[in-house]
Order: C-alpha cells, then sequence, then structure tokens
C-alpha cells in the first residue's frame, strides 16, 4: 500500500553555507520529504523532473522503498540556488528556475488515489490542491510552504491552506503569511483556516505545536556540526507524515511525537550536505535521538 502521498518539488540545488559549496545536488521538498518518511512507511511521490536529472537519484529513491511512478518527467529540471550566512537558519534564495514545473500537469497515478495519508510539501499551492482534489478520501493532510509561494500566490495558498488539516510552515514565513510578528497570533490566525493544527518550525531552536486548545514545544536538538540546514523542514515534514501513517493513531499525544521524531530527521539532516547525512543512517540512530529528545524535555 502505498501511504502517504507527497507532492513536492525534485531539485539540483546549488548552494554554499559557511562550511562548503555543492552544485547542482539531489534536492527538492519531494526528495527531501519521502525520503525521511521512508523510515517510518511506504511513500510515493508526485513531481516532474527534467531530462537533464541524473537515473542514479530515482535509483536511489526506489532503494529506500520509495515509490516514483508519480514522477513525469519534462524538459529541464526545476533548480534552486541559494546561502546561508552564519546565522544558518535562513536560506537567502539567489535564483529559483521553475523550469518544467511551470507547464507540470499532475498525472496521479491509480494506484496513489487511495492513500489517507497527504503531504502537499513545498510546490506551487494550485498544484497542492489539484493533489489533494485527486485522493479519494484522505484521512490526514499536512501541508507545507515558503516564501516563494507567499509572495506570488498568497490568495490561492490561502484557499489551499483552508483544505489542510495540519499546516506547517516556519517562523519567518508564519510572521509573513499573517502578517504579524507574534507566532501565538500568527497559528491562531491559522487555525482560523479551518486547519486542526499548526507547527510552527524554529530552525534549530525546535518547533511548537499548536491544537487551539493545547500547546506543545519540542526542543532544538543541540547539534554542533550543521553543515547545511536545506531540507530540514521537508525533512520534518516527511518524518512526521510517515510516523504518523505508520501509527494511524491522531491523538494529541500522538502528534506531539510525530513532531518530535520530525524534528529528529531533521537534525540529521542538517549534519551534511544535500541528502547524505539521510542516506546514512537508520532506524537504530533514529530511536537512538528520539529517545535524547525526551530526556531533553524532562524537568
Ligand atoms: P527547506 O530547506 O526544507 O525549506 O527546503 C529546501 C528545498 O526546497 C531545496 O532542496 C529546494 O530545491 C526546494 N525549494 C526551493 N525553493 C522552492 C520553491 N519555491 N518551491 C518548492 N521547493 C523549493
Amino acid at each position: 500500500m502505498i501511504d502517504p502521498i507527497i507532492i513536492g518539488t525534485v531539485a539540483l540545488d546549488s548552494l554554499e553555507t559557511p562550511f562548503g559549496k555543492v552544485d547542482d545536488v539531489l534536492g527538492g521538498s519531494a526528495s527531501y520529504a519521502s525520503i525521511a518518511a521512508s523510515f517510518f512507511s511506504n511513500p510515493g511521490i508526485l513531481s516532474i523532473i527534467g531530462k537533464d536529472f541524473p537515473k542514479k537519484h530515482i535509483e536511489f529513491l526506489n532503494q529506500r522503498g520509495i515509490n516514483t511512478s508519480g514522477i513525469v518527467t519534462g524538459n529541464k529540471t526545476f533548480r534552486w540556488k541559494g546561502f546561508y550566512e552564519f546565522d544558518m537558519n535562513e536560506a537567502k534564495t539567489i535564483k529559483t528556475e521553475l523550469n518544467a514545473l511551470e507547464s507540470y500537469n499532475v498525472q496521479v497515478p491509480d494506484d496513489y488515489k487511495g492513500a489517507k495519508y497527504v503531504f502537499l510539501a513545498n510546490i506551487d499551492p494550485e498544484l497542492q490542491l489539484e493533489v489533494l482534489n485527486s485522493i479519494k478520501k484522505p484521512e490526514l493532510v499536512v501541508m507545507d510552504t515558503m516564501n516563494f509561494w507567499i509572495e506570488h500566490k498568497r490568495e490561492q495558498l490561502l484557499k489551499t491552506i483552508g483544505k489542510a488539516d495540519i499546516l506547517v510552515l516556519n517562523d519567518s514565513e508564519a510572521r509573513q503569511l499573517f502578517d504579524t510578528p507574534n507566532l501565538v497570533k500568527a497559528a491562531n490566525a491559522a487555525l482560523k483556516l479551518h486547519t486542526r493544527a499548526v507547527i510552527i518550525k524554529k530552525g534549530e531552536h525546535g518547533a511548537l505545536l499548536f491544537t487551539g486548545s493545547k500547546y506543545f514545544n519540542a526542543p532544538g536538538y543541540p547539534l554542533e556540526n550543521i553543515k547545511d540546514p536545506t531540507g530540514c523542514g521537508d525533512s520534518f515534514g516527511g518524518a512526521l507524515i510517515g510516523y504518523l501513517s505508520k501509527t494511524k493513531d491522531l491523538s494529541e499525544t500522538n502528534l506531539r511525537k510525530a513532531v518530535v521524531y520530525g524534528s529528529v530527521l531533521a537534525s540529521f539532516n542538517a549534519e551534511d550536505f544535500s541528502i547524505e547525512r539521510l542516506r546514512n543512517i537508520n532506524s537504530k540512530d533514529i530511536e537512538g535521538r528520539y529517545k535524547e529528545f525526551r530526556d531533553m524535555g524532562k524537568f
């Protein structure tokens, strides 16, 4: 059974951090999210790549048990170019080349349509909505976005958020989208759009979960070795939906556990460029760090 379904970008990234520089490496919201989800479940991706996209990346995703039959091939792969300064919580975009994404006609394979868990990872909100409308009876829809779509497609974005159960976004995007410096106000504004929960990621400082009546604060993991935070948000969202689709338990307690698993995968991801760290971890590493998170929250 293919579950969760993840729509997002599959990209070639070029970026620089204070710790190094890489060109045309595997990136994209759906890549990170599906790899993180694959530690818990059997995700299927919906995305578009170009003829220039190296086959070895698809082979790697397949080796991880990720279904890629929902990836179509267009002209040229989506490319993102960016950099980070010493405060690595904020990615600075130099260039976003939408390329094939501009003429992407989503084709949802029949065996994806029965999925119960859907992650609308960061991509054009109109495409997110289109996918959502193709899934027969989703039980949980989690969605992410970023400043690019807040700036370019705000109205469409708000419409898609209205159909999601859980909105995941980072702190600066929450402030930008809801036009307030206060994260509690931003979360309440998101809850008014009928989302069941809002998760605000604060980079290395952890994540906040708002469910209307309750509030949870997952700590940030004290990482000494952060090389490249690209994809941390996507790894967070992928692990969250992967864990929820595995456990099929949407209680407040389990949602909190999912937030911690999200934080665990995001923290591993920051330790190396592209998906290199995620490539080398296993379930034992994940459980070990999960326990460390549990201990950090005790007082
Ligand atoms: P994150 O660091 O989790 O916010 O996401 C980083 C990934 O998002 C990179 O691998 C990029 O390829 C991808 N990305 C950058 N800009 C966009 C965009 N406008 N829409 C979708 N994905 C993007």
